[in-house]
């Protein structure tokens, strides 16, 4: 480390901004103000974290780049994924931490409880490809080539033992499950996710929140087309695209209808464009980048927010290949807030395939952000994120051969379901805040796990289990701790926060006991 760069990280413990902002990535939102400021910029450059005491405008971004300085990717709340080929310049520019990402908040949670044998590798922004392909076989991983593949990402099969290997690697972003499809090479469509101003939002980002709700509490927005491809009929890609709106519509508490303007507020300004077209991220001519959405307010201002952009040389199509309502399903769920899904499959995978509606993944989404469409009306139970991996049954005796008929049981009246109160249909969510990433080591027997959890109404209850069949109740509610008990290797620990209607939120962390 430079010295300048120790007199810096010095210079930043007394800011006062620092307390205040979050780092929200998807496996961890932390607070830098809890975290040493930390990063080693070796002379092969490096990708780390600049947070700054307010969002990085255009003037920042611009000096970043005179500096060559290389923004790669926003990460909320104030922070920028950036890179350099040495010890960068950071005089003046508001800079409050520095750091890098942990091998941990590169890894998706899914790859702890369904290993698939096949991994979909997403490297930074500038890595050369011929590197990335020496890193992932230097790891001892194999690569399945993949036309369908978008820049910088590699579709491997290998042991997930190294995964943390893979993912230290300060050129890999992010390593998620592959679908069947990738590792069939059946046709998708592949997104590289959500823009920002500042910047795309990578995998390792948290989602948005989502559009704010209005003073009763509802998201009414419109959407306006600006100017459609010429490859298809007006109306039927006007139909196509309004039918992806509703699908959503059907599962999340939200109303989309036809707006009059393309600039106005909460507005999804649709436009079919080639190349340059505006904005920082011109198209890509025939394939490859399909189509790009912007995060909605406040993470975009307006009047960017929410607008959804195809890429017009691409052959659009209904009901085939490149099919306009699956792009659309897709573009509109990272136009309401969601980022991608790492469940192999869901409309929000970043891989999808031509498509006639929302998988439960997808429902749970945008429910998460929005509650459920209609929630005056007593709703459908919530669907529910994967169980953690199966307690193994008690082992049974045998079975008895067939005994007499039981005896019956006096006939009862039908019981009458309990009358239901307003339905409640927002699940809580549910941080870990310690251990401080999804896979923790220890040579202890037991972890102390902590972390908060909330609620519309209120936390009723946090409860922890493991893979290992213990459960038990945690300490308080909206701050919670709990001591886990570890068998040597792999325990997955999954944390749960209730709500009185039973609606539940939860996170899990591996720890490796040695
Ligand atoms: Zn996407
Ligand atoms: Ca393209
Ligand atoms: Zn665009």
């Amino acid at each position: 480390m430079k010295p300048s760069i120790v007199g810096l990280a010095l210079l930043l413990i007394g800011h006062s901004a620092w307390a205040q902002e979050v780092i929200r990535l998807r496996n961890r939102v932390f607070r830098p103000s809890q975290t040493a400021s930390r990063v080693e910029l070796t002379a092969h450059g490096s990708h780390y974290i600049l947070q700054f005491g307010a969002f990085p405008g255009p003037s920042v971004r611009g000096e970043l780049a005179r500096r060559h300085i290389r923004v790669l990717g926003y990460v909320p709340d104030s922070a920028l994924m950036v890179s350099s080929d040495g010890p960068p310049d950071l005089d003046g520019l508001g800079v409050t931490w520095f750091g890098r990402l942990d091998a941990a908040d590169k890894m998706s949670p899914e790859l702890s409880t369904d290993p698939v044998g096949a991994y979909l590798v997403i490297f930074q922004p500038d890595v050369n490809p011929l590197e990335e392909r020496a890193l992932v076989e230097a790891e001892g991983f194999d690569i399945l080539d993949n036309p369908y593949l978008l820049p910088g990402q590699l579709l491997v099969t290998g042991d997930a033992n190294s995964l943390p290997w893979l993912a230290a690697s300060d050129w890999v972003a992010y390593i998620l499950p592959a679908s069947a499809d990738l590792v069939s090479g059946s046709p998708v469509m592949g997104c590289a996710g959500p823009l920002t101003e500042a910047g795309p939002v990578a995998e390792y980002v948290a989602a948005c929140a989502g559009w704010p709700k209005d003073s009763s509490g509802n998201v009414a927005l419109q959407y306006f087309f600006e100017s459609l491809t010429d490859k298809l009929d007006q109306a039927t890609v006007e139909g196509e695209i309004e039918r992806a709106f509703r699908e959503w519509q059907k599962y999340g508490n939200i109303t989309l209808s036809p707006g009059a303007q393309a600039d106005a507020a909460r507005t999804i300004a649709i436009l079919f464009a080639r190349g340059a077209h505006g904005d920082a991220y011109p198209f890509d001519g025939p394939g490859g980048v399909l189509a790009h959405t912007f995060y909605p307010a406040p993470q975009n201002g307006e009047p960017v927010a929410g607008d959804m952009h195809f890429d017009a040389d691409e052959s659009w199509q209904v009901g085939s290949a490149m099919d306009v309502f699956s792009v659309a399903l897709h573009e509109a769920g990272h136009a309401l807030g969601l980022g991608h899904s790492s469940i192999p499959g869901a409309v929000m995978y970043p891989y999808y395939r031509f498509s006639s509606g929302l998988t439960d993944d997808d429902i749970a989404g945008i429910r998460s952000l929005y509650g459920a469409a209609g929630s005056q009306t007593p709703a459908a139970p919530p669907v529910q994120p994967p169980a953690q991996p199966p307690v193994q049954p008690p082992v049974q005796p045998p079975a008895q051969p067939p005994a007499q008929p039981p005896v019956q049981p006096p006939v009862q009246p039908p019981a009458q379901p309990p009358a239901k109160p307003p339905t409640d249909i927002t699940p809580p969510s549910l941080t870990i805040l310690s251990p401080g990433s999804t896979i923790a080591s220890t040579s202890s027997p037991s972890i102390h796990v902590s972390g908060t959890a909330s609620d519309n109404v209120g936390v009723t209850a946090v409860k922890w289990s493991t893979s290992n069949g213990d459960s038990g109740d945690a300490t308080g509610t909206t701050a919670w701790s709990a001591d886990v008990p570890l068998l040597v290797g792999n325990t997955v620990v999954t944390v749960r926060a209730y709500d009185a209607a039973g609606n539940s939120g939860w996170r899990s962390v591996t720890v490796v006991r040695h």
